[in-house]
């Protein structure tokens, strides 16, 4: 037995998971993102027989939609496990034990997956900016071209940059580190992690000449942890015939020959394909352009805020801002991760974490997937309330810069789908006309 004081003290400690404060919980960091109703009931449909007549048709609508959104014509194969798992895979597919491949420091998330590729057997060359400096800024194409125009016998397998990098909020140039490896005549492989980027930032596997995308479910694709994806060109279906690194389940062969007729090898996570099936039904609807736009929009609207305040944007470069995230530098003395406790315990939000070489000394807002300029604008005012009951001397009102933004973009909602909707003047021109 224990007393009242014992026992309240015992539920502080063990957090009870049927408990929801009113309202939304704001889970602004930049994944998993909120997951939209439509998704999750769809997820609570009934499992079926995955090797049933009804699971094929859903296996092969998800195949094809989810191309559409790589922009691509070839295979893109899908796995029951987080982002990390298809790093893996696309190392696994395509290396050799002992193979150099060259990754460039983006930040947190390039440091994994280096720290990934050494622990397969491989041997990474971690190529970057010194100091903070490379966590402030996109891929530098110049100096992979010049590091592969140095490697005269092409012992470089594969170069491997992060698109979208989550820890920071830049997002890179993609093109350009083709363009570096093709100035390089350089055959090594192109291998991108997109997977926070895909379905919120510009993103085209053909036309970029990516020969393997690795992607995840809970990021822009508004789903839950659970899936993750490689794209894959067919260099580098060429190139895994040959590779022998140890695999078995993620090995590409069995699952894209048993995908033609929309199966897996084993059982798939078919709730989650719900969920996709769904999401890609929504993606399609809004249109994938229009949905870089809201982001992008999003993303000023959130940067306009920032400035307000007066603090320091984590990413330097004007063309590498996120349209997925910001990152918000505190000012010296200010422990970024005690704001961010402030604003989860009196408002009920999330945001994301410094990590790695910057813990401590921003946050991350994410403003990606199922979120709408209210949702940014909620978002914003708790943490403009968190930041003053920190202490923090702000500039100016980050909140009234992020209105004024947002309704200078603003324009009606599509209602319908592939509804384009004209730009604001001109549709309040039509309505005064008409
Ligand atoms: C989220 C993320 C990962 C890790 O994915 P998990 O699903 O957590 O395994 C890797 N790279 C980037 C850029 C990410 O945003």
């Amino acid at each position: 037995m224990y007393n009242t004081a014992q026992k309240s003290r015992r539920e502080r400690v063990v957090p009870d998971l049927n408990f929801h404060p009113s309202g939304r919980h704001y889970l602004q960091i930049p994944g998993p993102s909120p997951v939209p109703d439509r998704i999750l009931r769809a997820i609570s449909y009934p499992t079926i027989d995955h090797r049933g007549p009804e699971f094929g048709a859903l296996g092969r609508k998800v195949l094809a939609g989810i191309r559409g959104v790589f922009k691509t014509e070839h295979p893109v194969v899908i796995y029951p496990a987080s982002g990390t798992g298809a790093w893996e895979a696309a190392l696994s597919n395509t290396m050799n034990k002992g193979d150099a491949v060259l990754m460039y420091e983006t930040g947190h998330f390039a440091s994994l997956w280096k720290n990934m590729a050494e622990r397969l057997g491989l041997q990474p060359e971690f190529l970057g900016m010194s100091g903070l400096e490379g966590w402030r800024r996109g891929v530098q194409a110049d100096m992979i071209e010049a590091r592969l125009r140095k490697d005269v016998r092409h012992e470089i397998k594969a170069v491997c940059v992060v698109h979208n990098e989550t820890s920071t909020g830049v997002t890179s140039d993609i093109r350009a580190v083709r363009r570096a490896i093709d100035a390089a005549g350089h055959p090594a492989l192109l291998m991108v992690d997109t997977i926070s980027g895909l379905a919120s930032a510009d993103y085209r596997h053909d036309e970029w000449g990516v020969d393997v995308t690795i992607s995840g479910s809970q990021k822009g694709l508004m789903l839950p942890p659970g899936i993750s994806f490689n794209a894959v060109s067919p260099k580098a279906l060429e190139v895994a015939k040959r590779a022998t690194l140890p695999k078995s389940f993620w090995a590409w062969d069995e699952i894209i020959e048993m995908n033609k007729t929309g199966y897996w090898p084993y059982t798939p996570s078919t709730n989650l394909l719900y969920g996709l099936s769904e999401a890609l039904d929504m993606i399609t609807h809004e249109g994938l352009d229009n949905v870089f736009e809201r982001h992008q929009n999003l993303a000023a609207a959130c940067r306009a805020a920032v400035r307000a305040w007066g603090l320091e944007i984590q990413c330097v470069e004007e063309a590498c801002h996120s349209p997925v995230l910001t990152g918000v530098m505190m000012p010296s003395g200010v422990d970024a991760d005690l704001v961010r406790k402030l604003i989860y315990e009196n408002f009920n939000m999330s945001l994301g974490a410094g990590l790695g070489k910057v813990k401590g000394l921003m946050f991350r807002i994410g403003h990606l997937g199922d979120c709408n300029d209210l949702t940014l604008v909620a978002t914003l005012g708790g943490c403009q309330m968190g930041l003053r009951m920190s202490g923090i001397q702000l500039k100016g009102d980050g909140v009234a810069a992020a209105l004024d933004y947002l309704q200078g973009a603003a324009k009606p909602v599509a209602r319908y789908p592939h509804e384009h909707a004209p730009p604001a003047n001109q549709a309040l021109q039509t309505r005064l006309a008409g």
